[in-house]
């Protein structure tokens, strides 16, 4: 007997007839008799719905009160998906975040998950529940509601499959798979059989939606085998795993883009030590996360200070930088959230030079300006004007031959 946790996302349970298909799934699962936890994300385009409403009473609406607000979406699933089941004639029982309970710091909006109770769970599957959990919500010491960013109900259902040491935990999605790239901009995107913790990893911290970054390195830290594969048909999808010899040969694995990001600039900064201190100190007081700085090289005692944060947040980010400019002697602040951030991954770039040379050229050739560099290990990613987007992933997937299975040799 195994125990299986299955995650279901919106367009999963877009409608009722959708949540019947699930609750079919759920119970196909059990009925080879294994112990089955649902976990459910809201229905599709409801927490945008949500979202909405409380962007139109105000740009910043109180984030204590948006968790609130959106975990509704989830608690309206997993009631939802509960009474199907019943009426299919199964034992199912429904938890939200709380109720679990999953515990979580108090990051509204972005909380991490610090701990699973798994003890009401286990007694329910042990006499024969199909249990359904709440994606995407939990509940901080203080007993506030919190959710966990977007796409996190992946991380959810990773996180529990973790706490109830599950043999797999399956996302069920509107893809069937993990491709090379979005196969929703490029019909050449190939599907992989099977992609490395650590690739996933960038995919997602990159752009790569299909799942959300805390669940990948949730499923790396506990050796969680995932396995990303369609709502809507049974064939088997990609399995998300640790790597062997054979992924290191290949030297760029996936192209993946985020639209998600904002510019900032701060023009004429004085260039002294610790202003980035203070600058990037402001910034996280709004637990706001940078991702790509560059600053550049001084020009009599001035330098220019850039930098990207997430769209959402650039509204808070500005005003936090606006609290701090005048003190610093910055002549100006700019910001453009018309970026995008193409990437590439893969683990052969570890032992392979050359690539970025490559990747450069390439998004030369297309006419395609580069506003802003960065790369690890086993990534390179480059800023453009956000209207090149596709172009600048359909280019870079050619010129790196994804389309084609790679030829792994001795
Ligand atoms: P869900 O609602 O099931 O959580 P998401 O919309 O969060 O689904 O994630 C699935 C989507 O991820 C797909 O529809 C696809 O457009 C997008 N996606 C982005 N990059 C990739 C990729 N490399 N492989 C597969 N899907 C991708
Ligand atoms: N409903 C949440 C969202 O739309 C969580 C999820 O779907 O994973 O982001
Ligand atoms: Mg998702």
């Amino acid at each position: 007997m195994a125990l299986v946790v299955q995650k279901f996302g919106g367009t999963s349970v877009g409608d009722i007839k959708k949540i019947e298909n699930v609750a079919r799934k759920a119970i196909a699962e059990y009925e080879r008799g294994n112990k089955v936890v649902v976990v459910v994300s809201a229905m599709a385009g409801e927490t945008n719905r949500l979202l909405a409403l409380a962007h139109s009473i105000t740009d910043l609406p109180d984030e204590r009160e948006l968790d609130v607000l959106v975990s509704t979406g989830e608690q309206v699933s997993v009631a939802l998906l509960a009474i199907t089941l019943k009426k299919l004639g199964y034992k199912a029982k429904s938890y939200l975040g709380s109720q679990v309970k999953i515990l979580t710091d108090s990051a509204f909006t972005k909380a991490r998950i610090l701990e699973v109770e798994s003890r009401n769970i286990l007694k329910d599957l042990d006499e024969g529940y199909i249990v359904v959990v709440a994606g995407f919500q939990g509940v901080d010491k203080d007993g506030n509601i919190t959710t966990l960013g977007r796409g996190g109900s992946d991380t959810t259902g990773v996180a529990i499959a973790a706490g109830l040491k599950a043999d797999v935990c399956d996302i069920y999605t509107d893809v069937d798979g993990v491709y090379t790239t979005d196969p929703r901009i490029y019909n050449k995107a190939r599907k992989l059989k099977k992609i490395s913790y650590d690739e996933m990893l960038e995919l997602a911290s990159l752009g790569s939606k299909v799942l959300q970054i805390r669940s990948v390195e949730l499923a790396k830290k506990y050796k969680v085998p995932v396995h990303v594969r369609s709502s809507f048909t049974d064939e088997p999808g990609t399995i998300v795993c640790e790597e062997d010899k054979d992924m290191e040969k290949v030297v760029v694995s996936g192209v993946s883009y985020n639209k998600d990001e904002a510019r900032i600039t701060l023009v004429n900064v004085p260039d002294r030590p610790g202003i980035a201190a203070q600058v990037f100190g402001e910034i996280s007081k709004g637990n706001i996360v940078v991702d790509m700085i560059i600053q550049n090289s001084s020009i009599d005692g001035t330098t220019d200070l850039t930098f990207t944060v997430p769209k959402s947040d650039l509204k808070k980010a500005l005003i936090l930088i606006e609290k701090i400019a005048k003190d610093l002697g910055v002549k100006e602040v700019l910001s453009d959230d018309s970026i995008a951030k193409v990437s590439i991954v893969g683990l052969g770039m570890r032992s392979h030079s050359g690539v970025a040379a490559k990747m450069f050229e390439v998004l030369g050739k297309a006419g395609i300006n580069i506003l802003m560099i960065s790369t690890s290990e086993i990534k390179i990613s480059c800023a453009i004007d956000e209207k090149y987007t596709e172009l600048a992933v359909r280019v870079l997937h050619d010129a790196f031959e994804l389309d084609k299975e790679p030829t792994v040799e001795g």
